[in-house]
């Protein structure tokens, strides 16, 4: 179609050439209604490129759509929706490089015997558990804060720009918010018993690397762990 526009075009210069030589009213209506030929062609013409060009948008926008959607589900848990570990590492490394000077908290959680939870209602419901944790820390987290699932049953949150108070306070949040909610199974509204979790949490300092961060608050945690679970450690 635009081999089409341009022959049309061609044969717009040639008549326009014989415009000039034109000498009898009778040549000149021959001309005209050559010329009003020519232009519905082109109209149909320009009509069919556009509606080509509409469908190449819309192909365009569709393919963005999927595009926002593929990386989206690229960095995220399949099954509690935080962002998953690659995602994580990737963030951590890049703010760990970039706010050697600013506060930077990190914080990681770990149900209190999960494996218990699994074994008395079955692995689905250990699904559910942690579905219902991550909703949690989703709610109790700011849109500035990175979630994410560590791995199994252990989540981290990345918090930038924050005071390590500022992250004792969310993580206590969490922590009191999980052990007062009172999970029922949907099928029998059985309840499941308190579900609790444990929480570390480490500020980054001037000559931390990402894993020397990453074991402070690891430490944090398993002293949470060693105290009798569902509590929230800092760093020493
Ligand atoms: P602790 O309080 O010391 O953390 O005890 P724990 O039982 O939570 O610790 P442990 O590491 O022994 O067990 C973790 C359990 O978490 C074992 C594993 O089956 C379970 N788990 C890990 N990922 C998933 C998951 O995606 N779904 C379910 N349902 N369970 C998981
Ligand atoms: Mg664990
Ligand atoms: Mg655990």
């Amino acid at each position: 179609s635009s081999l089409k526009a341009s022959a049309a075009t061609i044969s717009f210069q040639e008549k326009s050439k014989l415009l000039e030589n034109i000498n009898s009213r009778d040549d000149l209506k021959q001309l005209l209604a050559e010329i009003v030929i020519e232009t519905n062609g082109m109209t149909v013409t320009s009509q069919d490129l556009q509606s080509k060009l509409d469908k190449a948008k819309k192909e365009i926008e569709e393919l963005r759509i999927e595009l926002v959607q593929v990386k989206e589900s690229a960095s995220c848990d399949a099954l509690t929706g935080l962002l998953n570990r690659g995602f994580f590492d990737t963030t951590l490394e890049h703010l760990v490089k970039k706010n050697k000077y600013s506060k930077m908290c990190l914080t990681l959680l770990d149900l209190d015997h999960f494996k218990k939870v699994n074994d008395t209602y079955g692995h689905l419901v250990g699904d559910k558990v942690l579905k219902f944790t991550a909703k949690l820390i989703k709610q109790h987290t700011e849109d500035a804060h990175f979630a994410a699932r560590f791995g199994g049953e252990e989540m981290a949150i990345i918090m930038p720009d924050t005071h390590i108070q500022k992250a004792l306070t969310v993580a206590e949040n969490i922590r009191a918010t999980l052990e007062k909610s009172r999970l029922k199974r949907k099928d029998n509204s059985e309840s499941i018993g308190v579900i609790t979790v444990s929480i570390g949490i480490a500020s980054l300092k001037p000559d931390d690397t990402v894993e020397s961060l990453i074991t402070r608050a690891d430490e944090a945690l398993y002293k949470a762990k060693d105290n009798g679970r569902n509590q929230v450690v800092l760093e020493s």
